[in-house]
């Protein structure tokens, strides 16, 4: 071996020795910082716990159905005005306000599906089939007005204001849970048979809707075997605006309005609801 042979392997041992060292340092350090990680995430486990046992223990005293509910009810709906969701569970919220235009025979839709619904009825005109709107926007004031006249006269009679509202309820739809507040939601039919059943589903109109509706960002709201989910019955007459991209995606999903935003099912929500009633009740 030469000197600068040997040199070299020197010189290589040395930095192979380095490597290790350092590789060994950088384990260690690595190591040490993985188990303080683990050390301080179990610090934060220790102090989380206490506090969340105590929350508990405190909330059961209070009243333990009403957190879960709280729980189980956090939905995190879309905030798109045409994706806004309105059924027995989620009625529409109290301030809501819509600019109507007319669509004549005393008819309005919220103004920002009107052109859509223009091109809509036109087409289907084209192909020779004539849709008629019988039910369109409905106005939410008479309707609480009606309602609270009815809470009120409960309450003269000697009612509480809650068994009041309750017994209104039976007698007055509940204000605000009908889509058709929206000013989104129209009931269509077809010239040849004007009656709100199933059978509307075998016409020229429901036919030519089921196809292209969509394309005019409309859905068929309430499907056929869907009452589970949007807790109204298969209503082959209402469509209900949704704009162009989320009719497209709903139609060829084959989803209701309540999956396509991720809201519970109403046959849920309801039964959750008579459940808190029912643990209030209870508590009396
Ligand atoms: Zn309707």
């Amino acid at each position: 071996m030469t000197r600068r042979q040997k040199k070299r392997l020197l010189a290589l041992s040395g930095g192979l020795t380095m490597a290790v060292c350092v590789g060994m340092l950088f384990g260690t350090v690595y190591a040490q910082t993985l188990e303080q990680e683990q050390q301080e995430e179990a610090a934060v486990q220790e102090l989380v716990l206490p506090d969340v046992l105590e929350e508990e223990t405190a909330q059961d005293t209070e009243n333990t159905t009403e957190k879960q509910g709280t729980e189980e009810e956090e939905e995190h709906l879309p905030e798109d005005w045409n994706l806004i969701l309105v059924n027995s569970t989620h009625p529409i919220p109290e301030d809501y306000q819509v600019e109507l235009k007319n669509i004549g025979s005393g008819h309005q839709i919220d103004a920002r599906a009107y052109d859509d619904f223009r091109a809509m009825i036109q087409a289907a005109k084209s192909e020779g089939v004539y849709i008629y709107v019988t039910s369109s926007y409905r106005d939410l004031d008479k309707q609480t007005d009606l309602y609270n006249k009815k809470v009120e006269s409960y309450v003269t009679q000697g009612y509480s204001y809650e068994n009041a509202k309750k017994q209104a309820g039976q007698v007055v739809a509940v204000p605000g849970t009908s889509e058709h507040h929206l000013g989104l939601a129209l009931d269509l039919v077809s010239s040849e048979y004007r009656r709100l059943d199933e059978k509307q589903e075998n016409t020229k109109g429901f036919k030519w809707l089921k196809e292209h509706s969509w394309e005019y960002g409309f859905i068929l709201r309430y499907p056929n075997g869907e009452t589970d989910i949007t807790g109204i019955i298969y209503e082959p007459w209402h469509f209900r605006y949704v704009g162009l991209e989320a009719a497209e995606e709903i139609t060829k999903a084959g989803l209701t309005l309540e999956e396509y935003v991720g809201a519970k099912p109403v046959s849920e929500g309801l039964a959750q609801m008579e459940k808190q009633e029912s643990a209030v009740k209870s508590t009396y």
